[in-house]
């Protein structure tokens, strides 16, 4: 166990993390930063964003959070490669477990966001990753040059995903379960109006072809109304269904809600229900979910541990 004790851990790279280590930065707490498995967040994974104020030409995602990182890095931030698996918050310090390794801090910023939901249907996860099955287009759309694939979901997700797959792809099925898409207008009229996306309405998901070939041949869906079952023929398959909160190893410390999204304290958007502990952007809200609420979250609880720190540290 590491004896020295931390003044403030970010757990957490996406928007919400970063702002708050360039706050607590800025505020001499020269903060320890554990990133995850995907550094920078979903929007590593985004291609243009189009409505982080500031940018009236769009930025691309990756550069918005190499440039959050970069600045926190230059306030003082450092940065390690840990997973939390468990913690402690019943006394201080608080304790931060990472596999055989414990971490000690008085305050703890939780930002770990949220992971895409899969769908669950058979051959999804035998041919998930570089076989066929996919959650960004972003990644992985170039690969599918001069075929067609489907997207399944009905929102803001799957709409980007299909108008970026039009890039590449012949042909794009947008699969949907209702009949119409849940997506901003904006997104929801590109999408349905682009001559390469074909809507697929009120029709579920039944399984993922091709798992005997170790590659996606097609996707089974069903009609909802008719129950009429048919195969889309693509090679590709791109999951947009939403995401789920990465607050596992925090939960049974912590309030969260059926969701599975931490539940603040009432009268705050970021306080936990243990002092000094903070929790901000998409592990905390399943609202509003942008990059900017997020960058807005990981400000207000820096704001919040500092002063907590101000308040109770020796
Ligand atoms: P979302 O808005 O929650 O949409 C998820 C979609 O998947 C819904 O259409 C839902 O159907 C469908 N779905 C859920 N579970 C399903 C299942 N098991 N099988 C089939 N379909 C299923 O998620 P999102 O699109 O990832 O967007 C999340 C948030 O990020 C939103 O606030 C969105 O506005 C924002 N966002 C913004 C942008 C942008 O502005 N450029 C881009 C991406 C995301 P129902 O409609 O029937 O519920």
């Amino acid at each position: 166990m590491s004896s020295s004790v931390e003044n403030v851990v970010i757990v957490g790279t996406g928007c919400a993390g970063l702002t708050a280590a360039i706050y607590t930065g800025r505020a001499n707490l020269n903060p320890l930063v554990l990133e995850g498995s995907l550094p920078g967040g979903q929007l590593t994974t985004t291609s243009e964003v189009e409505n982080f104020p500031g940018f009236p030409d769009g930025v691309d995602g990756f550069m918005l959070m190499d440039n959050l990182r970069k600045q926190a890095t230059k306030f003082g931030t450092r940065f390690e490669q840990a997973m939390v698996t468990s913690v402690d918050f019943t006394s201080m310090p608080r304790k931060l477990v990472c596999g055989d390794r414990t971490i000690l801090s008085k305050a703890v910023i939780i930002a770990t966001g949220a992971s895409p939901r899969m769908t669950g249907i058979p051959g999804e996860k035998e041919l998930y990753g570089g076989k066929g099955v996919t959650t960004c287009a972003t990644c992985d759309g170039a690969f599918y040059r001069k075929m067609d694939v489907a997207v399944i979901g009905g929102g803001d997700s799957a709409a980007e995903e299909a108008l970026f797959l039009t890039r590449f792809a012949s042909k794009v099925y947008l699969v949907h379960r209702r009949g119409e898409l849940r997506a901003s207008k904006i997104m929801a009229d590109r999408a349905t109006s682009h001559p390469k996306i074909e809507c697929v309405w009120d029709s579920v998901p039944v399984a993922v072809e091709g798992v005997e070939a170790g590659a996606v041949s097609g996707l089974k869906i069903r009609h909802v109304k008719t129950n009429a079952e048919r195969v889309l023929p693509v090679k590709g398959i791109f999951v947009a269904i939403g995401h789920v909160p990465n607050t596992g190893p925090f939960a049974p410390a912590l309030a969260v809600d059926e969701g599975g999204y931490f539940k603040p304290s009432a009268g705050s958007q970021v306080q936990s229900k243990v002092a000094g502990v903070y929790v901000a952007g998409d592990c905390a809200d399943h609202v509003y979910r942008q990059a900017i609420t997020a960058a807005g979250m990981g400000c207000q609880a820096a704001i919040e541990a500092e002063r907590w720190l101000a308040e109770h540290d020796a």
